[in-house]
């Protein structure tokens, strides 16, 4: 494969950005590392897609499909597994944060939301495991504040970068950080509340993934994911500027919208709790499956088509601030119960229809207008009512 990387589709890059992706361009060259094409969707099977880019950020040639059925964006081609692991060994952080060695992740604010999301379910005999904790910015966050209130909370995380990993128990003066993943980090014990947070959207297999998570649940215990928000990627305006192919990037197997993320979590058994469209959800195992998958594909050709022109021109007669002054407020509401309230109707109305044999056309009608409702969401009515403002 000849050609992977495009410099002029790419955002700004660095010397170091710049060498490592043409090294990664000649180890696809040579077949030291290999790529797969996907066929069809993760989620539903379906084999049609749309594409929303044909680059991801740092000018690679990867392709970002929109999944014509259930709406679920994936990445194609991705690594193979065993490219994947000389992918995170050797490219992954220089290529992203562009030096050889961050210092930190997330800032004081995105460990806070993420402290304050789960604020309610932390308490003193919680054990809580930070997943892909890299350098344990978020570990950090939670033992200075919560040591004083619950100090018998056990705190771990796991890591796969070794680096990393002795560094955060260095700084900890407590061997607090497993170097490997979930499944073999301390083996002794169970969890309470397992966080992954930017770790979902790297998965191959999630499901798989969420097999080997609920063998390291306790009962009725949580399961925190968030992952990078399609329709809140204007919130880091200053690195996309309202443009998807400088959000999309090939780690990222998948790029999950709130429905999406709950349509492959229901299917495994788990139960939303609370969510919001940053997007993060907490869930718990709930032993029931349900295939049933709400489609999202309306919304997001919706958005990627009508919403984002809108805002890139909004944008240019005003500025950032305003846009986020006006846009960010209605992202930030929590939406779960509206939308399961909306399901919830929508199983109602469909028994009404079962037991009058189909024949009572009103009814119908209803459930028509209602699954409409549904597919255009709040999102959509809530972008119109921004845009009559602006
Ligand atoms: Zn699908």
């Amino acid at each position: 494969m000849k050609d992977f990387f495009y410099q002029n589709e790419s955002i700004e890059l660095n010397e170091l950005q710049l060498g490592y992706l043409s090294k990664l361009e000649g180890d696809i060259f040579s077949k030291r590392l290999k790529l797969i094409e996907r066929d069809k969707c993760y989620q539903c099977n379906h084999d049609k897609f749309d594409s929303l880019a044909k680059h991801d950020r740092h000018g690679l040639k990867v392709e970002s499909l929109l999944c014509r059925q259930c709406g679920l964006i994936s990445t194609s081609p991705i690594f193979n597994q065993d490219s994947l692991e000389v992918f995170y060994d050797e490219f992954y952080v220089p290529i992203n944060y562009g030096v050889e060695k961050p210092e930190h992740l997330y800032n004081k604010d995105q460990c806070r939301n993420i402290f304050l999301f789960l604020d309610e379910v932390l308490d003193e005999k919680l054990s809580l495991i930070d997943v892909g904790c890299g350098t344990g910015d978020l570990l950090k966050y939670f033992k200075e504040n919560l040591s004083d209130r619950f100090p018998a909370m056990k705190m771990r995380g796991c890591e796969y970068n070794s680096a990393l990993t002795k560094e955060i128990n260095r700084q900890l003066k407590e061997e607090l950080v497993f170097h490997g993943g979930i499944d073999q980090a301390f083996p002794e014990e169970k969890f309470d509340l397992i966080i992954l947070s930017h770790v979902f959207e790297h998965i191959v297999d999630p499901r798989i993934y969420l097999k080997k998570l609920k063998q390291r649940l306790k009962k009725n215990s949580y399961l925190y994911i968030e992952v990078p928000s399609l329709f809140g990627h204007f919130q880091n305006y200053h690195n996309y500027k309202l443009e998807l192919q400088k959000f999309f990037t090939i780690a990222h197997i998948f790029n999950f919208t709130n429905v999406t993320l709950r349509n492959l979590l229901e299917s495994e058994g788990f139960r939303v709790i609370k969510s919001d469209s940053h997007v993060r959800m907490l869930v718990q195992y709930s032993g029931e499956y349900n295939t049933d998958f709400t489609s999202d594909y309306f919304p997001t050709k919706f958005y990627v088509d009508n919403t984002l022109p809108k805002l890139r021109r909004i944008n240019e007669e005003d500025n950032f601030v305003a846009l986020q002054e006006r846009v960010l407020p209605y992202y930030q509401a929590i939406q779960i119960e509206k939308l399961s309230e909306q399901k919830k109707k929508r199983i109602e109305l469909k028994r009404e229809v079962d037991s009058a044999n189909k024949k009572n056309q009103i009814l119908k009608d209803k459930i028509y207008h209602h699954r409409r409702d549904i597919r255009f969401g709040n999102l959509i009515r809530k972008i119109l009512r921004i845009l009559k403002i602006g």
